[in-house]
């Protein structure tokens, strides 16, 4: 279990997130909702230490580690074991897709040339791009490229994999392919932290399914028990308008 505790952060004296705690089962998707600028992207955010939060500790079992350090082996432990893949691409332009998947492997990894290159194929090969890998990132469509962002943030095989709204910034033809990605993902293990909009994919390749509003957690529970009885009303209402 991936333990998250007392998440706070407020922007210019607004609280966004307030003592908000997450549990994530090791080998589980959890997914979080919520309306728009409920803190969800900023909750990512602190995990991957990109934003300083106010107060949180991640616990990945050997001990509560403090997301509010602005030490850097501090950070830079927290990131080697969490994968973060943007809503959007975030690719190198001036890398094809291998070079993309590869270079966190040699520089963050410390892992040789070769064998970074022969794990990159690996990966490229699991988001069916095997075939595109010497493709710069401008040639690739949408689908594409976010399919090399998350195999270049499952190479280096972190602990927990946080996903922001994957899908969001895509052609809606070429949604699907992302969410078959990410649910093959899941089934092979992955411990996954997501936000989505896509409220049938999260029903379909979660776990567990958390309701966040107002800097906590709302409500929280399986997919089927989230969309389908809603215990709190908030949970009710915001499902209601998002179809
Ligand atoms: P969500 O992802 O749930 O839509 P966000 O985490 O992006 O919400 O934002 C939550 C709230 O925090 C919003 O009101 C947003 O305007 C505010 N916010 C986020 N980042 C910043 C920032 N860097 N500076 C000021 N306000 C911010
Ligand atoms: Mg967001």
């Amino acid at each position: 279990m991936i333990k998250i505790r007392d998440v706070s952060k407020s922007f210019d004296g607004v609280k966004v997130l307030d003592g908000l705690d997450l549990d994530i089962p090791r080998q589980s998707v959890v997914t979080v909702i919520g309306p728009s600028g409920s803190g969800k992207s900023t909750l990512l955010r602190i995990l991957d230490v990109l934003e300083q939060a106010d107060s949180d500790t991640v616990d990945f079992g050997d001990g509560p580690i403090d997301l509010t350090s602005t030490n850097k082996a501090d950070i830079h432990a927290i990131r080697s074991r969490i994968g973060f893949v943007f809503q959007s691409y975030n690719l190198f332009a001036n890398k094809t897709a291998l070079q993309n998947v590869t270079e966190p492997l040699i520089y963050a990894k410390g892992i040789k040339p070769d064998e970074a290159r022969r794990t990159a194929l690996e990966q490229l090969d699991r988001v069916g791009l095997a075939d595109l890998a010497d493709r710069y990132p401008s040639t690739l469509s949408g689908g594409q490229q976010q399919r090399v962002g998350i195999a270049r943030a499952v190479a280096v095989n972190p602990e927990l994999l946080v996903l922001d709204e994957p899908t969001s910034a895509l052609d809606p033809e070429m949604v699907t392919g992302v969410l078959e990605v990410i649910k093959q993902l899941g089934r092979d293990g992955m411990t996954m932290l997501m936000v989505t909009h896509e409220m049938r994919f999260a029903y379909e390749a979660s776990d567990r399914v958390v309701f966040i509003e107002g800097g906590h957690v709302v409500e929280q529970g399986d997919p089927k028990q989230i969309f389908e009885h809603p215990r709190e009303r908030r949970t009710a209402e915001f499902l209601s308008s998002t179809n």
